[in-house]
């Protein structure tokens, strides 16, 4: 490797996991791309999963939609978070389609719609349980209302109908049967007013691949488009996506009783060698997983010596063979005996998105694919 650190992309294994979501469960794939795609590049992730069969595209604010369109990104994306008093204008003219939970969203977007003469096409989000975004169960009469009298008139087109699940990977799938019962209230709700919204859409990829009754039209597939396996201890076949490794810089040769990094909370067993690693927690690696966490380096697993620093760590590799200029591996596939993802989020007490979204902008990203490397 010619970097000193870097996150390798295997934008085949993107594409391969959209196809598996789709072959698996026979519905659409929203490819979810918020946060610069999981860490992996928002435009990237966004293409592969489209070469893959994806067949629209979710973030969560209209900068992150803006700059797919701006790169040149055709297929359809949906977005749901805006602040008070968003225009919509920009989006509309966009062609994004936007979330909206309330009649004032309505009417904002309905006017937006009037000024750009573009359609707005909005999504109607429920809050089933979750109480996170979504109207809640008692302004559903008011909005289904609205939204009715705005479709009719041609002011919006009322395309989606949707709710988003908080247990879908909890082993217990905690209130998800209750969610699922409360949305199709919604739904019936929403067609006493004459509402039919064609695409509707609550699974996430732990839903997706567990309750074959909450797939619907579409499902928002986020952390199972970038191959970890959103339910732990079930495989579904899915390909890591990223791999984050960096070059040893220097070694040493140290005595037993020497203390290592902030602190000198770490003191070496016995006579060792130290290989200084070029990521730290500025970079993702968790100050929490001090302690637990280990990296791969020639072919071993070797721990964290002393805290994660800002950009480095210090590997206690004890008698291995270590040279400047060797990889360390700090989590991949997990092929070659490197560490995952579902590792480092275990050592470090959070979980996988946070682990893959917590990956530095200075890390720069390296993209891989059968069509050859690209940078
Ligand atoms: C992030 C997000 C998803 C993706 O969830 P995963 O569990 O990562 O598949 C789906 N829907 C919404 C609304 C989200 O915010």
């Amino acid at each position: 490797m010619s970097a000193m650190a870097e996150a390798v992309v295997d934008l085949d294994a993107i594409a391969h996991n959209a196809r598996t979501f789709v072959e698996r469960t026979g519905s659409g794939v929203m490819a979810i791309v918020k946060a610069n795609g999981f860490g992996h590049g928002a435009t990237q992730a966004a293409r592969a999963a489209l070469a893959g069969g994806a067949s629209w595209l979710g973030v969560s604010s209209p900068a992150e939609a803006l700059a797919l369109r701006a790169d040149g990104v055709t297929a359809p994306i949906l977005i749901w978070l805006y602040p008070p008093g968003e225009t919509f204008e920009k989006l509309l003219l966009a062609g994004i389609d936007v979330s909206v939970a309330s009649v004032e969203a309505l009417d904002a977007v309905a006017e937006a719609a009037r000024a750009t003469l573009h359609v707005a096409n909005v999504h109607l989000k429920l809050d089933t349980g979750m109480s996170r975004g979504g109207a809640l169960v008692d302004d559903w009469p008011r909005v289904f209302e609205r939204a009715a009298e705005l479709h009719r008139v041609g002011a919006v087109h009322v395309r989606g109908i949707w709710s988003h699940l908080a247990g879908a990977e909890e082993p217990g799938l905690n209130g998800l049967a209750e969610q699922l019962v409360s949305f199709d209230q919604a739904r019936a709700q929403a067609a006493q007013v004459g509402l039919d919204p064609e695409i509707v859409h609550v699974a996430n990829s732990a839903a997706a691949l567990r309750v074959p009754h909450s797939r619907f039209d579409l499902q928002r597939i986020g952390i199972g488009l970038y191959g970890v396996e959103p339910v732990p201890g079930a495989t579904h076949g899915l390909r890591p996506a990223m791999t984050v490794r960096a070059q040893v810089l220097l070694t040493k040769r140290v005595p037993a009783g020497t203390g290592v990094g902030y602190g000198l909370d770490y003191v070496t067993g016995k006579e060792t060698t130290l290989a200084l690693v070029p990521l730290g927690f500025a970079d993702g690696v968790p100050r929490q997983a001090a302690g637990v966490a280990e990296f791969l380096i020639n072919g071993e697993r070797r721990p964290v010596a002393g805290r994660v620093a800002m950009d480095q760590v210090v590997l206690d590799v004890g008698d291995l063979p270590v040279h400047a200029g060797d990889v360390a591996v700090m989590f991949g596939p997990g092929d070659h005996g490197e560490p995952t993802v579902h590792d480092w989020a275990r050592w470090a007490g959070t979980n996988t998105n946070d682990i893959l979204t917590g990956i530095g902008a200075r890390v720069p990203r390296r993209y891989e694919s059968q069509h050859g490397s690209e940078q």
